[in-house]
């Protein structure tokens, strides 16, 4: 393991989170698109259910973005910025069958803060371990999603299983249009 547990769920969160606004489709349309990603990713905590809480995720979004588009300074003064804005806290904390992890937003935060902290709190480990160039937009093509690189030797390349299949039956079709 790279990072503890817990950064690198939230990493994946994070990217996860990032990508239901790219692409052609939203993917985060309505509040009930916003439960099914809150109940994937084990989100507890308080919920308000409504139109609110939907736009301050979805605004969230193209902040952490920003996250995989620049350089360390930026990085940086955009973590220090998320952490300040929701007063983050960290407290280890045991619950639910999860060993001690850091929450740095009381439970009764609004969700965008939460998510906010929670990937600044990720992204600190990064920075400071000085693993930026982990940050990778997908290689299959037509696809710009982010994520994060958390394999031994760097190799990870693609976002998803399907756009790593896409790819590799693309290739193995050009591959087979040279033999005939
Ligand atoms: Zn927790
Ligand atoms: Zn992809």
């Amino acid at each position: 393991m790279l990072f503890a547990h817990d950064t690198e769920l939230a990493l994946a969160c994070a990217a996860s989170l990032v990508n239901t606004g790219r692409g052609d489709a939203e993917k985060l349309p309505d509040a009930a698109a916003l439960d099914d990603f809150v109940a994937a990713w084990g989100w507890t905590g308080a919920r308000t259910h409504d139109q609110a809480e939907l736009g301050a995720v979805r605004a969230l979004r193209p902040r952490l973005a920003r996250l995989w588009e620049t350089g360390e300074d930026e990085a940086v003064e955009l973590v220090n910025t998320l952490l300040r804005e929701a007063n983050a806290l960290p407290q280890l904390i045991r619950h639910d069958g999860w060993d001690y992890h850091l929450h740095a937003t009381p439970d009764d935060a609004p969700l965008a803060d939460r998510m906010a902290v929670e990937a600044a709190m990720a992204f600190t480990d990064v920075i400071r371990t000085g693993q930026l160039d982990r940050r990778r937009l997908c290689a299959a093509e037509g696809c710009d999603n982010v994520l994060i690189d958390l394999s031994k030797n760097r190799s990870r390349r693609f976002c998803s299983t399907s756009c790593s299949n896409r790819t590799n039956v693309a290739a193995y079709r050009t591959r087979q249009a040279a033999h005939g």
